[in-house]
């Protein structure tokens, strides 16, 4: 295990829980309907934290985009703004948990893997 690996988690055990990132996000404040597909800053940071731990083997991108919907994020880093522990939410969770999604879902050789693999039913 790296120090960086340790640090990485750490910023995010900074945070106190007042929850003025999801008050903030104007996903969330400005449209109600949100509320039921996007799980906001603080639920996605905490998905990053245990999908960066060194130690934690589980892939939680899946979970991330759908269940969580990460994609409704626009990087707008108002949440980070108003973070009054300094937590950078945007820059170091939810930016990195896109990457991580996007190399899963649009990796060009995971994906001719993909289109390769038969499907099931499709074995001989
Ligand atoms: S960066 Fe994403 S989570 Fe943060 S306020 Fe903007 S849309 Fe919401
Ligand atoms: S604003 Fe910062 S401290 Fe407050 S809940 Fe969000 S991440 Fe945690």
């Amino acid at each position: 295990m790296q120090q960086d690996d340790v640090n990485r988690s750490q910023e995010f055990r900074k945070c106190i829980e007042c929850y003025l990132c999801q008050n903030t996000c104007h996903v969330i404040r400005d449209h109600e309907e949100n509320k039921e597909a996007f799980a906001g800053p603080r639920f996605l940071m905490r998905i990053a934290e245990l999908e960066m731990h060194p130690a934690d083997t589980a892939d939680r991108r899946e979970i991330a985009q759908g269940d969580f919907g990460l994609g409704f994020c626009n990087i707008t880093k108002c949440c980070t703004e108003v973070c009054p522990e300094h937590i950078q939410i945007t820059d170091n969770s939810i930016i990195p948990l896109k990457e991580r999604v996007a190399d899963r879902h649009y990796d060009p050789i995971r994906g001719a893997l993909r289109l390769l693999r038969p499907r099931p039913g499709q074995e001989s």
